[in-house]
């Protein structure tokens, strides 16, 4: 809870803070006027259930909304899945060819329960499928769907390729299994003129990649070229490989 030195009630508009600015009413995440009537304007705009009228005085924060309901937009039902931190970090683990709990663990760093969280939406989505091994573990897969998202996690390496490269060059190579030509920032390979399904697409480390930044199975085992969506090497082999 922050104070303010405000003077006058303001709304609380869905999740985020609103405040009192020139009169009348701001939308923190746009810094505009919202409107300089009371409550009826703010819920003609937002479900009633998400406008809050605050005390004389009083401000607050809030948590950002958990999803984007108000956005009529595939872009947004989209984000609501893999928009999630980490998510699609999980999904770029699964085409490296990672598929058992503890893998994910400990490449990611991250909380069991928010790994569980997130894995469990994966597959209730369509993007994952989970298998059971005959020792009772968990090993997750991606589904149809889930291989969908190749020219999506692909276009991002690139941006971030493009973008966010450190000086010494590109963290990553991406080059076309079949001719080993690499391949340019749409995923297409200049050699074959065809864009690679991710199966026919291998990794390795490029100038900038900082080896043995991390020491864990998964990253050890990227320290050579590697094919997306097949077995790690130290690893079980993946369920994608056993169908
Ligand atoms: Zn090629």
């Amino acid at each position: 809870m922050m104070t303010s030195s405000l003077t006058r009630p303001i709304f609380d508009l869905g999740a985020e803070l609103c405040y009192v600015s020139n009169g009348g009413f701001a939308h923190a995440g746009s810094r505009a006027n919202v409107s300089d009537a009371p409550l009826g304007a703010a819920t003609a705009r937002w479900p009633k259930s998400n406008v809050r009228i605050l005390t004389k005085g009083e401000s607050t924060f809030m948590a950002l909304a958990q999803n984007y309901d108000q956005q009529d937009c595939p872009v947004a039902r989209a984000l609501e899945l893999i928009g999630e931190r980490w998510t699609m970090l999980i999904i770029r683990d699964c085409f490296l060819g990672v598929s058992r709990f503890n893998d994910f663990l400990e490449h990611l760093d991250i909380p069991k329960a928010t790994l569980s969280s997130r894995l469990a939406k994966l597959v209730d989505s369509g993007v994952l499928k989970r298998k059971e091994y005959r020792t009772g573990q968990s090993h997750y897969v991606l589904t149809k769907q889930g291989e969908a998202l190749w020219p999506i996690l692909y276009g991002l390496a690139a941006w971030g390729e493009a973008y966010h490269a450190p000086r010494r060059g590109p963290r990553r190579i991406f080059s076309h299994a079949i001719c080993s030509t690499v391949l340019d920032s749409s995923g297409a390979c200049p050699s074959c003129k065809i864009i690679p399904a991710a199966s026919d697409v291998v990794i390795q480390p490029g100038p900038g990649a900082i080896l043995n930044f991390r020491d864990d199975a998964v990253e050890r085992a990227l320290q050579k070229p590697h094919r997306f969506l097949s077995r790690l090497a130290n690893s079980e082999p993946t369920a994608k490989r056993r169908e």
